[in-house]
């Protein structure tokens, strides 16, 4: 009951707040449009709402926070050359046509191409 005491506490939070107005417009907009481009719907909108009726203080937080993760992401993959984002969706790019395919996957989805193992992968 605790725990979900402390998840309830975390709800008047308004920087968590700000985040979920991030995801209901990221889960709406996604509909419609591919996830790229509403990642950015979602993050201006909600920063505009938040803007416009609250603290602007908790917006520039957020921003703050949006943009370390950014950083953090970045740099693992450069000094690293490690993706993080394909790695949390369990994904690898081909080494010859650098499309996204499963980690465990033998034969590429999109060219056929046939990864001798599972660390065979695109370069870049
Ligand atoms: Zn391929």
């Amino acid at each position: 009951m605790e725990a979900l005491q402390s998840v309830l506490s975390l709800l008047n939070e308004p920087i968590v707040q700000f985040f979920i107005w991030v995801a209901v417009l990221f889960v709406i907009a996604n509909i419609f449009v591919e996830r790229r481009l509403s990642f950015w719907i979602s993050s201006v909108g909600a920063t505009y709402f938040w803007l416009k009726n609250q603290d602007p203080v908790v917006a520039l937080k957020a921003w703050l926070v949006v943009l370390s993760v950014f950083v953090v992401i970045l740099v693992v993959k450069n000094v690293f050359n490690l993706n993080v984002v394909l790695l949390l969706k369990g994904k690898k790019r081909c080494p010859m046509c650098c499309e996204e395919a499963y980690r465990k996957a033998k034969i590429c989805p999109h060219c056929h191409y046939k990864f001798a193992s599972e660390a065979d992968e695109c370069e870049t």
